[in-house]
């Protein structure tokens, strides 16, 4: 029997439209889908009418299911000769284990394709006006995930908050919404609270929704703003046009009221 192959695709933000060409075709020409938590249900319907679809997310409070399981699920199913795909949110390969599923696939012999998706933290910066770099205001940007390793390996946020300062870099965080008050306090060491922000929830979804303000409001602007998980924190001086107009459409709106 021809062994079939598995394909890390990238779901993207969650807007179907902002899929590449190449991820409809794949998740069309699946037989078995594995799909994670924040992939939305609209990508998911492409998706054929005779293919298997198993979420192995964490929606609904449940425990997500097992690393291992969804490893064993992929190898078995592509040496059964399923095409199978893999379908996670944003990009596979930005905070999304696709690594750690290449790298045990080729162990097993197995053909791996990747491909890309529009990682949340572009797409939310973009829906917002915020442009990660900008030849005036950021050399660079650093895709960075605010959630603490459970063995303790933590990012030296101190330490990358005065590099991003002193080179103009841009930091988009992922996953950093529980951790908002650390975050703030260890970012504070590094980098002026004057730093202006802005928070993104469920970008390119029906219920996006943002926040903004400067570093050292951020733990009590996410909190009175009730920006909740999914959302990325874009803070740096690319962020401060949209802080400003944010401001003002806010005063404009408590004037009229
Ligand atoms: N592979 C994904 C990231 C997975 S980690 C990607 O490339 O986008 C999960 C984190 O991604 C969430 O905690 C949140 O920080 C971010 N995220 C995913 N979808 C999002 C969305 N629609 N809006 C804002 N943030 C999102």
């Amino acid at each position: 029997m021809k062994q079939g192959i598995v394909t890390l695709v990238g779901a993207g933000p969650g807007d179907p439209e902002l899929l590449t060409v190449k991820a409809v075709k794949a998740i069309r020409g699946a037989s078995l889908l594995l799909v994670d938590d924040l992939v939305a249900d609209d990508v998911i319907g492409l998706a054929s009418s005779t293919a298997r679809i198993v979420h192995v997310g964490k929606r609904g409070g449940c425990r997500s299911t097992p690393q291992e399981f969804i490893l064993r699920m992929m190898v078995q199913a592509s040496q059964a000769g399923e095409n199978v795909v893999r379908l996670k949110g944003g990009d596979p390969f930005i905070f999304g284990r696709g690594g750690e599923e290449q790298e045990h696939l080729s162990r097993h012999g197995i053909e791996v394709q990747v491909v890309n998706g529009i990682t949340a933290g572009l797409a939310a910066a973009s829906l917002v006006g915020v442009p990660l770099t900008h030849r005036e205001l950021a050399q660079g940007v650093v895709f960075v995930t605010g959630h603490t390793r459970a063995d303790g390996t933590s990012v030296d946020w101190p330490q990358l908050a005065e590099m991003a300062q002193r080179a103009h870099l841009t930091l988009v965080i992922y996953m950093g919404v529980r951790n908002a008050d650390s975050l703030q306090q260890a970012l504070l060491k590094g980098m002026p609270g004057s730093t202006p922000f802005v928070a993104v929830q469920d970008a390119s979804l029906p219920g996006q929704k943002m926040a903004a303000g400067t570093l050292d409001q951020l733990a009590r602007i996410m909190q009175s703003q009730r920006i909740a998980s999914p959302a990325v924190i874009v803070l740096g001086e690319v962020s401060r046009a949209t802080l400003l107009a944010h401001t003002a459409m806010a005063q404009a709106r408590n004037a009229a009221a």
